[in-house]
């Protein structure tokens, strides 16, 4: 029997992302089996209880789906995020769990000059305002999104540094941006620093007061990764005393309306995250999760595996 592949969304991929994953699903020999816009969860349940394979988005695969799951070996989340899937649980039942990595780069780096130029240009208010060549642009985390800024800022002629702890100078290097050897560095030499770290234990709070307080004059902080990282007490404390400093995020933060209220003319947040908000990223994403799930059945191939 050939093996079934479900997607599972309450919100549906675009219509032309299903047609790529059908292919690619069909090209293997597969079955595609579409669950949208489901609105109980019971649909869900009775969806996966005899495929093979499912792609989801931030569809709730927790403990009651994966083991009413019987027949599945593989769960995709055709995006970067995956705290909807129960990884504890995926393992418990030998489903294997993986995310898409770097689909949606290439959206976020360009939202980030987006804002970027949004910021220099006083918000748009009619006033006069400065220019991205030639700055000094500091990537905060040198991923898939640090990466696609790099390559975009050089498009804008700004010197590009970079502060990654998990790379090496060399790799860094190689692509044409600065390793700079401590995050500190980073910020005393950039007066642009765009934020690419994951919200980690080690990194969560850790864009507070004292860091911040090495960038230089007119400094930009922009914020595309996740607003747990950002010490919202103390950027407040920041802005009260460097009237120069813009902050500008995609990520809405938790102080929004403290923020909005007190700095109208250097503070902005997108409504919603829309870093990833496009219709390539999510085709992209989507088309990824089938390859790797063909890639997974045919080879075994886990490299995106994100659960033991
Ligand atoms: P990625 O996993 O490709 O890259 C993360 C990088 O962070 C890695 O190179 C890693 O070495 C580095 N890193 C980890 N800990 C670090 C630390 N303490 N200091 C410096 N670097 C550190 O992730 P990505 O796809 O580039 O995503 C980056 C961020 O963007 C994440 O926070 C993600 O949640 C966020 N994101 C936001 C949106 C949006 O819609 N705005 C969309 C996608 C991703």
């Amino acid at each position: 029997m050939s093996k079934r592949v479900l997607i599972a969304t309450d919100k549906p991929f675009a219509a032309e992302a299903v047609k790529g994953i059908r292919s690619v699903i069909e090209k293997a020999g597969y079955e595609l089996v579409l669950l949208e816009k489901y609105t109980e969860k019971q649909q869900l349940l009775d969806a996966v209880a005899d495929v093979d394979a499912a792609i989801i988005r931030s569809d709730i695969f927790d403990k009651d789906v994966l083991s009413s799951a019987k027949q599945l070996k593989i769960v995709v989340r055709a995006g970067a995020g995956y705290d909807n899937i129960d990884l504890d649980a995926a393992t418990a039942n030998g489903i294997c769990a993986m995310n898409t990595p770097g689909q949606n780069a290439n959206a976020v780096a360009e939202l980030v000059f987006g804002l970027a130029v949004y910021a220099v240009r006083n918000f748009y208010n009619g006033t006069s305002g400065s220019e991205l060549l030639g700055k000094k642009l500091g990537i905060h985390a040198y991923g898939n999104v640090g990466r696609n800024v790099a390559r975009i800022a050089k498009g804008f002629g700004m010197d590009v540094y970079a502060f990654d702890p998990f790379l090496s100078a060399e790799a860094i290097e190689k692509e044409g941006v600065k390793a700079v050897k401590s995050v500190e560095e980073l910020y005393t030499t950039c007066q642009f620093v765009s934020l690419h770290i994951p919200a980690t234990a080690e990194t969560k709070n850790s864009i507070n007061f004292e860091l911040l307080s090495k960038l230089p004059k007119k400094a930009l902080l922009l914020n595309t990764a996740r607003k747990e990282v950002i010490n919202e007490a103390e950027i407040v404390k920041f802005m009260e005393e460097r009237t120069d400093f813009k902050y500008v995020t995609d990520i809405k933060p938790g102080n929004h309306e403290e923020l909005a209220a007190k700095f109208a003319d250097r503070y902005f947040s997108t409504p919603k995250k829309m870093g990833a908000q496009t219709g390539e990223a999510n085709t992209n994403a989507g088309i990824a999760a089938a390859n790797q799930i063909v890639d997974f059945i045919e080879n075994g191939n886990e490299r995106f595996r994100v659960n033991k």
